[in-house]
């Protein structure tokens, strides 16, 4: 019907979060300067909790998840963008306080948004995603450290994740050496292509730390995992390595000792792609745009149409997700 659009919408009844396809009223898009025709969204692990209706993310039903999406702007009041603009939206809490890319449209405010670089598509932005992005994020963190491939040997871990799959690629194109840390032997292959040349089983990292100091390992670490993951990564650095902890896949806690800081100069670098300031936004797009072998991306690619998220939604949290799953709204 005119005026309605199609989206995924969750509603809450009796404590339970529920999610079905509906048409919903345009007018109920939330208020913002930009509306955008969105082509593509994607799943990521926080799109999986908010399916679920875990961690408390949200907290008004109903609700549109969606926490990132790509498209074309259909009308704007701010000079900053006009019609038929292509942009790319991800994170600033958008599908988690107000309603996200699950919908065939969105508002949001203008600043919010950021411009698609020549080259990429809405639907290879969305292959990319907020785990793809904040893959960038942590490469450009660890460069800022000053890590270059001739430091030695970058772990990833989650490394057959959206996350993980991302940075192994990107940093195999930039010419690093890189380990993937996964507990999925039958996903070697699959990593192997995106430039994988080490792997290390998931158990063997998820072990709690048997000393504070293990042999030194890896000049760089991207860690998607967290908890004891993270806390054995950090006794396998490098003297002087960095680490970017960008999430919690195997936990929320951090049980380390400060010895690697201390004895090792080890750092430790906190990876937030949600309020990342808009400049480090554009520059973060841009390398992708460059720097992510697009033939690679599309092999790490699934595309499917909103009514897959349904089931994909729990699959995510299981960690039964290989690479990155993106959402046709439109099919
Ligand atoms: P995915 O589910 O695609 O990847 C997570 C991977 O972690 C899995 O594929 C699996 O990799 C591994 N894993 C899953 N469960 C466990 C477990 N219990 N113990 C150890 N490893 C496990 O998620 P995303 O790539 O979308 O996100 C990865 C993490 O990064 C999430 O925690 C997410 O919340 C976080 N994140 C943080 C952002 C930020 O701004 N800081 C932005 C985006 C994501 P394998 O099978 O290879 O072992």
């Amino acid at each position: 019907m005119a005026g309605e659009i199609k989206a995924l919408l969750l509603r809450e009844s009796e404590g339970k979060v529920k999610a079905a396809i509906e048409a919903v009223a345009e007018s109920d898009l939330p208020p913002g300067d930009v509306t955008v025709a969105v082509e593509y969204s994607t799943l990521n692990y926080k799109d999986g909790m908010i399916l679920n209706g875990l961690g408390r993310l949200v907290r008004k039903y109903p609700h549109v998840p969606g926490v990132d999406f790509a498209g074309t702007v259909e009308a704007s009041q701010s000079p900053e963008w006009q019609p038929g603009d292509p942009v790319v939206l991800t994170g600033w809490r958008v599908g988690e306080v107000q309603w996200g890319g699950y919908a065939a449209k969105a508002r949001v405010k203008a600043s919010q948004l950021v411009r698609l670089p020549q080259g990429l598509t809405a639907k290879r932005a969305m292959a990319i995603g907020t785990a793809g992005f904040t893959a960038m994020l942590a490469v450009m963190a660890l460069e800022d450290h000053g890590l270059t491939p001739a430091h030695g040997e970058v772990l990833v871990t989650g490394a057959a994740g959206g996350l993980g799959s991302v940075a192994v690629a990107i940093l195999a194109r930039l010419g690093y050496t890189v380990s993937a840390a996964t507990g999925r032997p039958e996903q070697h292959d699959y990593l192997r292509g995106l430039g994988a040349s080490g792997f290390v089983a998931r158990g063997d990292l998820a072990k709690p730390p048997s000393r504070p100091l293990d042999a030194e390992r890896w000049a760089g670490a991207i860690d998607g995992v967290g908890s004891t993951t993270l806390a054995t990564v950090l006794t396998q650095m490098k003297y002087g390595g960095a680490v970017a902890a960008c999430g919690l896949a195997g936990g929320n806690d951090l049980p380390t000792s400060v010895i690697p800081f201390l004895l090792r100069g080890v750092s430790l670098l906190g990876i937030d792609s949600v309020m990342c300031p808009v400049e480090r936004r554009r520059i973060a797009w841009q390398r992708l745009a460059e720097q992510l072998p697009l033939e690679k991306l599309d092999a790490l690619t699934e595309v499917v149409p909103l009514a897959a998220l349904l089931d994909l939604g729990r699959r995510i949290l299981d960690g039964a997700v290989r690479g990155r799953v993106v959402v046709d709204v439109r099919a």
